[in-house]
């Protein structure tokens, strides 16, 4: 008897949504893992629950090939989960299936897997240990608690780093394990988890909890995911791509911190791994709990609109509060010209010898790595350009090299200047490393330690610089955002902004939401509890002291800093009051890539639900040779935004062959960096 069954298969994008016909011998279940034949090449796959795209008929159809049998075949709501994502984010849905499985197990086949899973199922039980007693919760706690019972509506844990956020996440997770159910749990950063991962692995000894993030080895991912597929984990904790963990058991969603740019995925399907999560958990009648001190605007609009809940912890555990915020205008520094303003302002660095004198420990938030963001000849005027992009190079003066942040280029720092031989080539402004260089001469004696992406590239490096924090073995510490994000610092009483101004005028209109969120979580690494708070203070170093801002973050008033935002981006039609999403092109040429988007958007002309803005390059337009424009379509409707993509795209692959030097377009739906 043979069978026709449909494939969701990686296609290039342009053959259709990635659904194909076959034909089978045996009865094959919808999410049955298997490989097919495809042109000359034998490709993974999975049976789909809907009719493929190919008219061909049954005797022409093409066999499939040997199926995964041992594996049990993924549910119905994943399946669903995935054809939503790849029909939002306008992907094929084998594209969007088969790339979010672990890459292990399109390698693997049926009885290498079976193997697999028969080692798994030997797996030992775990060393059941007593579970600790958990604190009694607050009475903020419990009243979030037992909203979130109430209602189905997605919830916004509304609080600030250290008022009870994460208990309130495990007492949910609980009751979803005590029903029988799966939790699943989202956080921002891969260094994020091993903390989170500790926290939840000691309230729930008994429990099998596993991690999902690209740091683990293929076959640990492999393993990882299984135990959730299968349903042997209760607890998956994970960065985004965890957000398609196949869970049959699903019971709760938790998206902590889910203000944060890296829940978005920058190439590939560019999901948002946030509001996947609140589909999904929608999808699965559960609940879902996002929590942040300072919410996306999108979700605090919802809040607003009373879509959301939102489930309030005011005040931080054990009586802590957010450090007292003062603001120095570094205009009132006397300045002599060509010379760089110092790097810390008299009463900050007072500040910072009062800690020093306290044996208490600082963090400096400086957003810049390296020692100097360029290098410029004092008699010609040359400067540390790229010859590959349309942006400087830094100065790292530990290996004295000359490096692009961009394209990665990195050459050996000129003796002279290479346009003039003059020898007096200057770095200009300051990173990361300078300050840590400049730190030591202003504190002598001070151990400073210096955290940001360059610091931290070996293996183990960060978390061994953490816990060097974390012992008092450092007095003040530089660093960029990775500091501010997630770490419990014990000993901070002092954060000061070294120069936070760049993002108040950038040309992204999300970059003071990113600020104001970035400061809220530095200064929320100090005043832990009563006593500390009593002595912390956050200072902020800026040119433009009357900003609404800082006055916002003066008052700790992020509601109030939320209101003025959606008042301009109302005004302005910008997201959450209207829908973006971003053609993006690149091209040998400018003129190229443009004339993509010119065509693109003639395709778009007379369609009223939609507008078009003009082609314009983005902040650094060359990289790697390469120049890039993009062209934002906006809607003041979804569902209108969504049909205009869907028929739109299929005419740009059309569209391509024409513009010959195109190297690569792509589409960003809900894109969060413009
Ligand atoms: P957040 O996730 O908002 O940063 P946590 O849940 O980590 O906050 O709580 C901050 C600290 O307070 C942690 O050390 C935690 O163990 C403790 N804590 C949380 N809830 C309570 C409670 N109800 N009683 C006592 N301590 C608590
Ligand atoms: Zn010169
Ligand atoms: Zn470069």
């Amino acid at each position: 008897m043979t069978k026709r069954i449909a494939v969701a298969v990686e296609t290039p994008q342009h053959t259709g949504v990635g659904v194909l016909d076959y034909r089978a011998d045996t009865e094959l279940p919808p999410g049955t893992l298997l490989r097919v034949p495809l042109g000359r090449r034998e490709v993974p796959g999975i049976v789909w629950h809907r009719p493929g795209d190919t008219e061909v008929a049954d005797e022409a159809l093409r066999p499939a090939g040997p199926a995964l049998a041992a594996l049990p075949p993924l549910g119905e709501a994943w399946r669903r989960l995935v054809e939503f994502a790849a029909a939002y984010y306008q992907r094929g849905v084998g594209e969007m299936a088969l790339g979010v499985l672990p890459p292990e197990l399109r390698k693997l086949d049926d009885v290498q897997l079976a193997r697999r899973l028969a080692k798994l199922a030997k797996l030992a039980p775990l060393p059941a240990g007593e579970a600790p007693e958990p604190p009694p919760l607050t009475a903020e706690q419990a009243a979030a608690l037992a909203t979130l019972a109430e209602g189905t509506a997605p919830a916004l844990l509304h609080g600030v780093t250290g008022s009870g956020k994460t208990e309130v996440y495990l007492r949910a997770a609980e009751q979803a394990l005590e029903r029988g159910q799966q939790a699943l749990v989202l956080v921002p950063e891969i260094n994020l988890t091993p903390q989170l991962e500790a926290r939840f692995a000691a309230r729930f000894p008994g429990r099998r909890l596993v991690s999902l993030h690209s740091a683990l080895t293929p076959a640990q991912r492999l393993k990882n995911w299984l135990q959730a597929h299968l349903g042997t984990a209760d607890l998956v904790l994970g960065t985004r791509l965890a957000v398609f963990a196949s869970l049959p058991r699903l019971g709760l969603v938790v998206v902590d911190e889910e203000h944060d740019p890296s829940f978005k995925q920058q190439e590939g399907a560019r999901y948002s791994a946030r509001d996947l999560a609140v589909w999904r958990a929608h999808d699965a009648g559960v609940p879902v709990l996002l929590g942040s001190a300072t919410p996306s605007l999108e979700t605090w609009q919802r809040v607003q609109e009373g879509r959301y809940r939102r489930l309030a912890l005011d005040a931080r555990i054990g009586g802590g509060a957010m450090p007292r915020v003062r603001v120095f205008d570094m205009s009132r520094l006397p300045r002599e010209r060509g010379v760089d303003a110092p790097a810390l302002a008299p009463p900050v660095l007072d500040a910072l010898r009062e800690r020093l004198e306290r044996g208490e420990q600082s963090l400096l938030l400086l957003n810049r790595r390296g020692y100097a963001p360029v290098l410029q000849c004092g008699e010609c005027g040359w400067k540390s350009g790229c010859p590959h992009c349309s942006a400087w190079r830094v100065f790292h003066k530990a290996d004295r090299t000359l490096r692009c942040h961009h394209c990665g280029f990195t050459e050996r720092v000129p003796r002279a200047c290479p346009d003039c031989g003059n020898q007096d080539i200057a770095p200009v402004g300051r990173g990361t490393e300078k300050l840590q260089e400049q730190l030591s001469e202003l504190l002598p004696g001070a151990r400073v330690a210096r955290i940001d992406a360059d610091s931290t590239k070996g293996v183990g490096a960060l978390e061994s610089q953490l816990s060097a924090v974390h012992a008092g073995e450092v007095d003040v510490l530089v660093g960029t955002q990775m500091v501010a994000k997630g770490h419990d610092f014990r000993r901070i009483t002092l954060v000061v902004a070294v120069n936070p101004d760049s993002a108040l005028f950038a040309s992204d209109f999300r970059a003071p939401e990113r600020l104001f969120a970035l400061l809220m979580q530095a200064g929320g690494r100090a005043g832990r509890d009563a006593e500390q708070a009593a002595r912390s203070e956050m200072w902020i170093q800026t040119w433009n002291p009357k900003h609404a801002l800082f006055a916002a973050l003066k008052r700790h008033d992020y509601a109030a800093f939320a209101a003025s935002q959606l008042d301009e981006r109302r005004s302005a039609g910008l997201p959450p009051f209207s829908h973006l999403a971003l053609l993006r092109a690149e091209a040998k040429t400018a003129e190229v890539a443009s004339a993509f988007l010119d065509a693109a958007a003639a395709l778009a002309e007379g369609i009223e639900t939609i507008g078009v803005y003009p082609p314009v390059p983005p902040a650094v337009s060359r990289v790697a040779d390469v120049e890039r424009v993009q062209m934002l379509v906006e809607s003041a409707s979804r569902p209108a935004l969504q049909r205009f993509l869907a028929g739109w795209l299929p005419e740009l692959h059309a569209l391509r062959p024409a513009h010959k030097g195109l190297i690569r377009w792509a589409v960003d739906v809900d894109p969060l960096a413009i």
